[in-house]
């Protein structure tokens, strides 16, 4: 009898398949990346099918037992998941093999007992690097055969039969080895496409930059022509005013064309260091204070202490973005809050505004290089707000109503001290 024939092939075969099959979805459909439990829904469907066809299509049927390699997808999982994957797999494969073959105490006893160590071992599996992954999986599956084998001989007369030791005992661990090696090929991978996909941005920074510089030239020019003109002494006083404002403004422009973009343009912060919010957005709102009371908003602010990690220059570029939109969003009195509330792990801060609100297309727009609605907006503020709350692993959500206001809230990891 040859051990290594197409049976075995074949379980080998639905687990591949299955894999393939989790990484394609979770690649392309956002569903399953958005949150963990999400990931998870699809790890439980995708490694239950290779559970139940390797039942199905089994290696060798005795007549107490059936040889096949259900533990491997199962282990995989609870290697992989934890307890929450593990327990629904544990459901689905007693259920299987009750509906396929009828009940029997051992098999129950045997995953219930790989459950349970399984589920132990899994947070010391995932703090493993890669290469002592495959070796760890194959030691645990091999120490789990053989314990589930101890456990069948205690509980009954259990034969041990060569099939058994090759199948149950000596494959499984090759098999878990194998498909772990598998999963983090992928795995890196999926990482390395996102790493490309954070250069891709780059690429965007740096054709901003060419279309920024001739964004600057425009002001720079039109300063030029009027400084030039201004040369020739029969000028009248009045004039000469009016050049010096018209050129004062454009320079104005190209300032602010300027500060929005620096943050942006680097790619990453020098210096990371704990910042805490309370500090930074006074200073903010300080800064902000003279364009709020010349437009006759009030800034309303409620804030506590918290620390959170990242470059404060970036951390006030992105807030003063955010603040000096709501300021502008007043057309006549209102006022801008600010309020912020922490909890457990993040800090959560909200910078309401009473002024015009957006459409639900601005909203959509909103971040977008150059989208502005202003007579003399940039349309880089709300791109590199929303950059620096991306490099400091935050989230933001915004919610706007015309003629209402506009709300955005920023969510920060909070910094933990220790
Ligand atoms: P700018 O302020 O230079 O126009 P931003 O990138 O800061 O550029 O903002 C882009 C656009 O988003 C604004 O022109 C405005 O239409 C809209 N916007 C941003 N924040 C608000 C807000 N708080 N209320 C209303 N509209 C806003
Ligand atoms: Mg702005």
């Amino acid at each position: 009898m040859t051990y290594i024939n197409e049976h075995v092939l074949n379980n080998l075969f639905y687990m591949l398949v299955s894999i393939f099959f989790f990484y394609f979805l979770y690649d392309h459909v956002r569903f399953f990346q958005r949150k963990k439990a999400h990931q998870r829904l699809l790890l439980i469907a995708c490694l239950s099918v290779p559970i139940i066809l390797c039942m199905k299509y089994p290696i060798y049927i005795a007549p107490d037992c059936v040889h096949d390699l259900r533990q491997v997808p199962f282990l995989l999982g609870t290697f992989y998941g934890g307890w929450t994957v593990s327990f629904p797999l544990l459901l689905i494969l007693l259920l299987a093999r009750w509906v396929m073959y009828g009940y029997q105490f051992i098999t129950v006893a045997v995953y219930v007992m790989m459950f349970v160590f399984g589920s132990l071992f899994s947070p010391i599996f995932q703090r493993l690097s890669r290469k002592q992954r495959l070796f760890a999986s194959a030691v645990m599956t091999f120490i789990l055969a053989i314990v589930a084998t101890i456990l069948a001989i205690v509980i009954s007369d259990f034969q041990v039969t060569e099939s058994y030791i090759i199948h149950f005992i000596l494959v499984p661990p090759f098999a878990v080895s194998f498909v772990v090696l598998i999963v983090e090929t992928l795995r890196e991978a999926l990482l390395v496409r996102s790493k490309a996909i954070k250069l891709e941005k780059m690429e965007v920074v740096s054709q901003l930059a060419a279309s920024i510089s001739h964004e600057i030239r425009n002001p720079l020019t039109v300063v030029k022509g009027f400084l030039q003109l201004m040369k020739s002494k029969d000028i009248l006083a009045e004039t000469r005013e009016q050049y010096i404002n018209i050129a004062l403004e454009e320079l104005n422009r190209a300032c602010a064309i300027i500060d929005d973009y620096l943050t942006f343009a680097k790619p990453f912060p020098e210096k990371i260091e704990p910042l805490d919010v309370h500090h930074e957005l006074t200073k903010v709102i300080d800064m902000l204070r003279p364009l709020a009371n010349m437009s006759g908003v009030d800034i309303v602010s409620a804030l506590m202490p918290a620390k959170v990690s990242g470059n404060a220059q970036y951390f006030r570029q992105c807030f003063l973005n955010i603040i000096k939109n709501g300021i502008e969003a007043i057309q006549n009195v209102g006022a801008v809050y600010v309020h912020m509330h922490v909890d457990e792990r993040t800090v959560t801060i909200v910078v309401r505004d009473e002024g015009a609100g957006m459409t639900k297309e601005e909203i959509a727009r909103f971040g977008e290089p150059y989208f502005s609605t202003k007579q003399k907006g940039t349309g880089l503020g709300a791109m590199v707000a929303v950059r620096i709350i991306e490099m400091m692993n935050g989230t933001w959500t915004i919610k706007s109503e015309v003629g209402s206001g506009t709300t955005m809230t920023v969510t920060l990891p909070l910094l933990l001290e220790k």
